[in-house]
């Protein structure tokens, strides 16, 4: 070969590999890992205040992207909350308002059919679908979770589960449909099987769903951590504080395990409560009134972490009121799936907002009802009716984040525009599919059961 023909033979051969790797590293679809807590207190993470209890994994899912400070759950309970996360619609639009297991329904009871779930519109994108940890959407077979998106499943079905062996056999852990041996402790195992999940697909774009049962009752904490914390007083608080903890440590194990396989860059990692905290885990809300099954702030107000370092810069911090419905969309944004379908979609895509292209808010209104308790945040007021209210209060939360200052009163006219548009909205809903349940009804039992 003569030395012009080498080098051109040369450059061809470069370019004919240096394009296609290119071309294949920009479009490579990020990986998506969707972790939630359940009734994890609004005031307990170091990020919001916390003093008591070190949670520097997931304080630095929100240093490594954006902490939205007025981020909200479109429910103050588990399972609403879960239908509105895995849809990006308000769960009133098709009966799921309250939490399987009161009256009505049967076997009947569960997400919806009809709806689109967002590991469906993933798995059509391509992706490969886990899922680590709590289903809470129905437990009959039509519902289970690799019926409705999920290539695979860890966990269990129901709203609640033992954290030790020995407690739970009538529904036990599950390996897709497969009963298992009960883990040494629960945390610990959803850690593993969410590292199990991601070693075995990290050469493919993956969305792991990882809903821990931490921090809902029951209290049981590894020994390791109630020693960790002795000098807690409270011995509610203690445990809540060693359960905290595990999901903690779990956590910072999933995330080590994607920075080990070089995919922390390109994988935008979510992190929510499902609802407030309730009083009887041992939770703090501070600096929000209400708590778990209120529409108060404590219970709807949740932590909301996004983390893409690809795409989303660290350190930053949104005000701008967006709620769990915005996941979906957001989601599928970021794999350049369509959010098409089933219409409307109450959701947003964030990642224009916390990127800063727009400037706008997100969303006009957000709405939430509940039974007989309601709410509409609209910029910085929210109009509120909690239970036994006949009238609705008016809260202004720039300057009144704990909902302690009526202003109904003084500004009626506003009050009458809110519930107007609160109204409007009511009307594009159904009625509940099921009653909420003695559960639902009874405070005292409240924290068991859910
Ligand atoms: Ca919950």
């Amino acid at each position: 070969m003569r030395p012009l023909h080498r080098i051109q033979s040369v450059w061809l051969a470069i370019i004919s590999v240096a394009i296609p790797v290119a071309a294949a590293d920009e479009m490579k679809k990020p990986n998506i890992v969707l972790i939630v807590a359940d009734d994890l207190g609004y005031g307990d993470l170091g990020i919001h205040g916390g003093k008591d209890i070190p949670t520097p994994h997931i304080d630095a899912i929100a240093k490594a992207g954006v902490r939205a400070t007025s981020g909200y759950v479109s429910g103050p309970y588990c399972s609403p909350t879960r239908a509105g996360l895995l849809t990006g619609r308000y769960q009133q639009r098709f009966g799921h308002e309250f939490n399987p297991g009161g009256g009505g329904g049967g076997d009947a009871i569960g997400l919806s059919l009809d709806e689109v779930t967002l590991p469906t519109r993933l798995k059509a994108a391509g992706y490969v679908t886990g899922m680590v940890g709590k289903w809470h959407l129905g437990n009959s077979p039509q519902f289970h979770p690799q019926q409705r998106g999920f290539d695979e499943f860890y966990g269990f079905l129901g709203g609640a589960h033992p954290y030790f062996p020995g407690g739970n056999a009538a529904a036990p852990i599950l390996r897709g449909t497969e009963p298992v041996d009960a883990p040494a402790y629960l945390t610990d195992a959803f850690a593993v099987e969410s590292m199990g999940f991601i070693d075995r697909h990290k050469d493919k774009a993956f969305f792991l769903y990882l809903p821990f049962n931490a921090v809902h009752n029951p209290q049981h904490a590894k020994a390791e951590h109630l020693e960790q914390f002795k000098h807690i007083a409270d011995e509610r608080r203690r445990t809540y504080a060693g359960m905290l903890t595990a999901m903690d440590e779990a956590i910072g194990q999933v995330m080590a395990k994607l920075k080990t396989h070089g995919l922390e860059e390109n994988t935008l990692v979510f992190f929510i409560s499902d609802n407030g905290g309730p009083p009887v885990n041992g939770s703090t809300n501070t600096p929000l009134n209400g708590q778990k099954a209120t529409t108060w702030e404590g219970g709807v107000r949740v932590p909301f972490f996004v983390k893409w370092p690809a795409k989303i810069k660290a350190g930053a911090v949104y005000d701008q009121p967006v709620i769990q419905l915005d996941i979906l969309p957001t989601a599928l944004a970021a794999a350049g799936a369509p959010a098409t379908g089933k219409a409307p979609l109450d959701g947003v895509n964030l990642l224009p907002y916390f990127t800063g292209e727009n400037k706008d808010a997100p969303h006009a209104n957000l709405y939430w009802r509940f039974g007989q308790q309601i709410a509409l945040r609209q910029g910085d007021w929210k109009l509120l009716k909690v239970a036994g209210d006949t009238q609705p209060r008016l809260y202004n939360l720039k300057d009144d984040i704990g909902e302690a200052h009526d202003l109904a009163a003084v500004q009626p006219d506003r009050v009458k525009k809110l519930q107007a548009e609160w109204d409007g909205w009511d009307k594009t809903l159904v009625a509940p599919k099921w009653t909420p349940g003695p559960q639902q009804g009874k405070k005292k039992k409240a924290a068991r059961n859910q």
